[in-house]
């Protein structure tokens, strides 16, 4: 079992006057989307990326399921721009990590389209797990450059990849075993812009609370300068999995390709011998090549801020056979474990959870029983008919039962009638099923030689036919709600 707590903060900054960023903190799914686009585009996409990811993710719970709902959102944002004039270029970047069950135990995956990123702070050191799609940090992952040259490198801010420019985009995809003590920081480049590494991991170790730790470090990146919109989610795990060891420090796991991918990702370092900075989970420099340089200039993040982003196809995306893969971030040794805390407020929460849950299956079951008991039909029992309360052939396993029985044989029932009462005549209440039992008799009893139960009303019956019987019985007479017919002449009154 896995037991999270987490935290958000955003702010628009000082020089932006709209917020284009947005944080998903949910009770197992986070996300930040920093949108960009001409007017109400940026604040557009991020939320329509947000909330695809949410849908998608609801429908599937699971890694698999995290990567299909990064590229849900990149289709709902996509197609937005492509329905909506005023939106059209919009695009995000989102990173995005869930607790999800597999079965090995649990783990936290973690999506990456785009500039925002993961970090993971483990045992006083601060590791960033995504790898930026920005033009530095493709060159920066072919080797061409260095991590400190990227940092000043003019084309740092172009990406290279972002959600909702294309049909599709490839989607870096990990797992990692969510260890007690382990702090997540998913964070926009309004963040990490502002606040160095070392000030950023700093202030993870010290602040426990991680609602605070987020509102800080945004305090701190808007303090810093705030030249752009600024979101912090941080996600401590409270109680983690332990798990199990394996040979060597630094090693990788590589264990399957997300859907709809090739399948490339290669080497990555879990951290801790390189410090800050990008350090895990590098995409196969030979599929995932660098855009030409005009793409790049269109896709220059600023030009796509400031102003209405100028055409389609803007901040390119990396080929189809850029594809996702899974890298699972093995155990170390000497684990440092922070203090375990049992907030009040996840317990709270699982609480709600629990009781909401409870609500839900009790108003369910109450809606079927009341959906059951105000159903009657018609049919044959025994070849005589019957009155049943519930629904032809049963609901969701409650049977039908016969609540009224009558002395009409099917022999007795014109046989046009027959063959409706055999599969059940649906009624909407029980009067409205006594009507229709009342115009069946009523049928039978006007045929010649009426059975024992039809009332005798000799002014009625055809001139010279002598009645069989003179009592009224079987049924008992008549009763309210069932009406004895005339007699004659009146055909089935069932409506
Ligand atoms: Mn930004």
């Amino acid at each position: 079992m896995t037991v999270l707590r987490s935290g958000s903060a955003s702010d628009v900054g000082r020089v932006r006057t709209v917020n284009e960023d947005f944080a998903l903190e949910s009770l197992t799914l986070f996300a930040v989307a920093d949108g960009m686009g001409g007017h109400v585009g940026g604040e557009i996409a991020a939320r329509t990326a947000v909330d695809a990811l949410r849908a998608g993710f609801g429908r599937k719970a699971s890694v698999e399921g995290l990567a299909g709902a990064v590229h849900d959102a990149n289709r709902a944002v996509f197609e937005r721009g492509q329905a909506e004039p005023a939106l059209r270029g919009m695009g995000t970047t989102m990173i995005a990590a869930a607790l999800v069950a597999t079965e090995e135990g649990d783990r936290l995956a973690l999506a990456n389209v785009g500039d925002s990123r993961a970090y993971r702070f483990h045992g006083g050191a601060l590791t960033q797990l995504t790898t930026d799609h920005s033009v530095a940090e493709e060159l920066v992952a072919r080797g061409e450059l260095t991590v400190e040259e990227a940092a000043v490198h003019p084309h740092r801010h172009i990406l290279t990849r972002v959600l909702g420019v294309g049909p599709d985009v490839a989607v870096d995809v990990w797992q990692v075993v969510p260890e007690d003590g382990d702090r997540f920081l998913l964070c926009s480049d309004g963040l990490t812009n502002e606040v160095p590494a070392e000030e950023i991991t700093m202030l993870l170790s010290e602040r426990r609370d991680p609602q605070e730790a987020a509102e800080t470090l945004v305090h701190m990146a808007v303090e810093a300068g705030g030249n752009d919109n600024v979101t912090a989610v941080v996600v401590d795990v409270v109680v983690g999995e332990h798990p199990p060891p394996v040979s060597g420090e630094g090693g990788v796991a590589v264990i399957g390709a997300a859907p709809g991918g090739a399948g490339t990702v290669g080497a990555a370092d879990p951290g801790g011998s390189t410090g800050p900075g990008p350090a895990t989970a590098v995409a196969d420099p030979t599929s995932a090549p660098v855009a030409p340089a005009s793409e790049m200039l269109e896709a220059a993040r600023g030009a796509l801020r400031g102003a209405p982003a100028a055409g389609t196809g803007a901040a390119v995306v990396g080929r189809s056979g850029a594809a996702p893969g899974l890298v699972e971030t093995p155990a170390r040794r000497g684990d440092h474990h922070l203090g375990i805390h049992v907030p009040r407020r996840v317990t709270f929460r699982v609480l709600l959870f629990l009781v909401v849950l409870g609500g839900l299956a009790y108003a369910g079951y109450a809606v079927v029983h009341w959906y059951v008991d105000s159903s009657y039909f018609v049919a044959l029992d025994h070849e005589k008919i019957v009155i049943y309360q519930g629904r032809r052939g049963g609901f969701v396993g409650i049977q039908p039962k016969i609540v009224k029985r009558y002395d009409i044989a099917t022999a007795q029932i014109p046989s046009i009638d027959v063959p409706p009462l055999r599969s059940g005549v649906e009624e909407p209440s029980l009067a409205a099923a006594r009507q229709y039992v009342s115009g069946l008799r009523d049928a039978v009893c006007a045929q010649e030689g009426p059975p024992a139960y039809c009332p005798t009303t000799s002014t009625t019956l055809p001139p010279g036919l002598t009645p069989t019987s003179t009592t009224v019985r079987g049924l008992g007479g008549p009763r309210p709600g069932v009406g004895v017919g005339a007699g004659t002449g009146v055909q089935s009154a069932a409506a």
